[in-house]
Order: C-alpha cells, then sequence, then structure tokens
C-alpha cells in the first residue's frame, strides 16, 4: 500500500485525507492518506524519516512549507516562491518540491472561465499564499499588483515578481478598479466577518478568488456577488492544489468531480 500525508502542526482540522482517499477509492489504486504532526523543529529528520520509510508523498503546511523548502530540491516554481507544499520520493535522489497552491489559483481561475493572460490582477497578501498567487498569475500572463498591510513585503515581492507592483493597503483605491482578478491571499475574512477591500471598491467585471476557505462564504465574497462579480470560494483552490498533489504524485488524472464532493462535505 502507498502511503501519502499531510505534515504539519497541528493538522487535525485538515479535510484533505478525505480528499485524496476519495481519489484513490475512484482510480482503484492501493493507498492511504495520513496526518502527521513532528515538533516545529523537527522537519528535517520528519522529511529523512519519510523517504527512509518509502512514503510516496507528503503535502506539507504551516508551519512547515518554509523549512521544507530548505530540505528537499525544489522545483522552478517552488524555488521562486520559496516554499513547498507537495513532496515527491523518487525511487533515487532527493525528495522534489513543489508548489501546488501556485496552480491551485490559476486552475480555480481556468475552472470559472476566468482567463488570466493579458488581464490585470490584483493579489492581497504578500505571505506564503500570496507568493504563490502572484508568481502563478504572472506565469499565466496577468499584470500583477501585489497589496500587502506590511509595504516593503508586498514591494520586496513585486521586485521578484515580473513587471509586478506592490504597495499598501492603500494601493487598492487605485488598482482594484481596473483590475479583472482579485485573491485575497490574506487571513482577514477567517476569523471574523471582515474583509480586506472595501465593499465600494468591487465591480462586476471582476473574479474574486478569496484564498480563505473557512468560511466557505466570506465577507469578501459576499460583497463581490452582491456587485455582480464572479466570487471563487477557497474551497476551489484548496481542491486544485490537492489535484495537483494526486496528478504528480500518482501519474494519473485525477478524479476532480470525487475530490471535489469529499471535500465539500469534510468542509461541511
Ligand atoms: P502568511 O504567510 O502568514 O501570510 C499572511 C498574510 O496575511 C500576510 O500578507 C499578512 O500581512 C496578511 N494579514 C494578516 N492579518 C492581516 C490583517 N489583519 N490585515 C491585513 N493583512 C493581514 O499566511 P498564508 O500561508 O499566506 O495564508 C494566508 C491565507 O490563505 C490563510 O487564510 C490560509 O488559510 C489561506 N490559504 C488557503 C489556501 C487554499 O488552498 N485555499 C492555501 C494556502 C493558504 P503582513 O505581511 O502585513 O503580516
Amino acid at each position: 500500500m502507498d502511503v501519502y500525508g499531510l505534515v504539519g502542526n497541528p493538522v487535525g482540522h485538515s479535510v484533505s485525507p478525505p480528499m485524496h482517499e476519495a481519489a484513490y477509492d475512484e482510480r482503484g489504486l492501493d493507498a492511504t492518506y495520513v496526518t502527521f504532526e513532528p515538533a516545529v523543529d523537527e522537519i528535517e529528520r520528519a522529511i529523512d524519516g519519510a523517504d527512509a520509510l518509502g512514503v510516496a508523498g507528503l503535502n506539507v503546511t504551516i508551519p512547515f512549507k518554509q523549512d521544507v523548502f530548505e530540505v528537499v530540491d525544489p522545483d522552478s516554481l517552488a524555488a521562486r516562491i520559496g516554499a513547498v507544499n507537495t513532496v515527491a520520493f523518487p525511487d533515487d535522489g532527493q525528495p522534489v518540491g513543489y508548489n501546488t497552491d501556485a496552480v491551485g489559483v490559476t486552475r480555480s481561475f481556468s475552472h470559472h472561465d476566468v482567463a488570466t493572460d493579458g488581464r490585470q490582477a490584483v493579489v492581497v497578501g504578500a505571505g506564503g499564499a500570496g507568493r504563490a498567487a502572484a508568481f502563478a498569475l504572472a506565469d499565466a500572463g496577468a499584470d500583477v499588483h501585489i497589496a500587502n498591510r506590511t509595504v516593503e513585503r508586498a514591494e520586496e515581492l513585486a521586485a521578484e515578481v515580473d513587471g509586478a507592483s506592490g504597495g499598501g493597503l492603500d494601493s487598492l483605491d487605485s488598482t482594484v478598479e481596473t483590475a479583472d482578478l482579485l485573491v485575497n491571499a490574506t487571513s482577514v475574512g477567517m476569523e471574523e466577518d471582515e474583509t480586506p477591500v472595501a465593499a465600494d471598491l468591487l465591480h462586476g467585471d471582476l473574479a474574486v478568488l478569496d484564498a480563505v476557505y473557512t468560511p466557505r462564504e466570506t465577507r469578501l465574497l459576499r460583497d463581490a456577488a452582491a456587485v455582480g462579480a464572479t466570487p471563487i470560494q477557497g474551497a476551489w483552490m484548496l481542491l486544485f492544489q490537492g489535484v495537483e498533489a494526486f496528478e504528480r504524485w500518482t501519474g494519473e488524472t485525477a478524479p476532480i468531480d470525487v475530490m471535489n464532493d469529499a471535500l465539500r462535505d469534510a468542509l461541511e
């Protein structure tokens, strides 16, 4: 049996096990997906141990995405983002690190028939999710603006991303107006019914992806729907990062609908 898993601390609330196990069942794969919770300073030993034990693949979440980056061989996208959320263990050689959050962003848009090439995108946030979104959208042909509470972080990220600009949250006032795509990559909206983007900046030509997936309908998404924009739940990003990981690990096409149903049930 192939063993896959999620490494994080804490991981108790994860919806990844049912999502991946539904895909193994659907494809008839003899595989399981479990959670691992190493101590926060034990990630290097955890990856080495998994490699030695023949673990087939790992997802990585908070607080390990940057630390894992240091102990695997990142592909070029993960190297630019500086974070890894998916590890594959080839039969020979070092574990390979991918960032499937990035693909999660672009596939969320394409699944909703939203084009990215040549479009104006605003990414709010410059942490792990913001970095993944900014690189993914620039690679997909969008002109990217990054707005972040800590201005320096946005400016530093913008300097790394092709053609991107950066600014503080006040830069939303002048950039959302002409944007086609908006991504909330901050944690705002998770704990409180708050939004990082004032409702009166939103307009009907926007597609709005909120990386926050609990709650599923954030205030930002409700505000987006109210002005006729296309709201895209963070659950889609979560789904497509998992789809991408499944496909990289198994070489098979992921059963997207089955994974989506399992994910939605787990998020209930
Ligand atoms: P992170 O690296 O800790 O970054 C947090 C970001 O949020 C930073 O840009 C931070 O700004 C900003 N922020 C935090 N509190 C804020 C506030 N009160 N006002 C304005 N900005 C604030 O976290 P992350 O890993 O990028 O995750 C961000 C969110 O994305 C989380 O909700 C996470 O669950 C979600 N996420 C979802 C998926 C998915 O598949 N749907 C995948 C990854 C992450 P500063 O730089 O100023 O601190």
